[in-house]
């Protein structure tokens, strides 16, 4: 329901710090400014991109160090690993709020989004070959505004 999605995101899931905090997480400096470095809506960052971030606040950060936390935080369950078909794996510190991704194929640009029918989605067993599922990844591929060229007819063919 539209409505709900609203309110949804109108009560803002707890940040990752925040979550952090909460469970007690041993809080160094070090891993303050990565959780800090991933702190916002729509962030998907490579580890590249949290080092740099990272190390704009804590100059003396190692990459290991950026890496291992990481590792570390997706193994908790604190961050999900999001492959956005660049080839390159992706950070992604909402795992509360439960959402699927757009992205502009020209600049990279990804918005969480929650897709109308993802809950009526399903994998009829007969294309399930036995597999358990555990979950879904839908990437909604397109332009966005800055990136789509004017007067390009949108996918259904419609002229304006
Ligand atoms: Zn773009
Ligand atoms: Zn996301």
């Amino acid at each position: 329901m539209p409505m709900n999605r609203r309110m949804r995101v109108a009560a803002k899931s707890p940040t990752l710090l925040e979550r952090l905090k909460r469970r007690g997480w041993r809080m160094t400096a070090q891993r303050r400014v990565i959780a800090e470095a991933m702190a916002g809506a729509h962030v998907h960052l490579t580890a590249e991109e949290v080092f740099a971030r990272a190390s704009e606040r804590l100059p003396e950060i190692s990459r290991a160090t950026v890496y291992n936390t990481l590792n570390e935080l997706a193994a908790l369950g604190e961050i999900a690993e999001v492959a956005l078909g660049s080839g390159t794996k992706r950070y992604d510190p909402e795992t509360v709020d439960r959402h699927q991704h757009l992205v502009c194929e020209s600049c990279g640009t990804t918005r969480d989004v929650h897709p109308d029918g993802e809950s009526r989605l399903a994998l009829p067993a007969s294309e399930r070959a036995r597999f358990t599922l555990n979950r879904v990844e839908i990437v909604f591929w397109g332009r966005c505004p800055k990136c789509a060229p004017r007067r390009e007819p949108d996918l259904r063919g419609a002229t304006r």
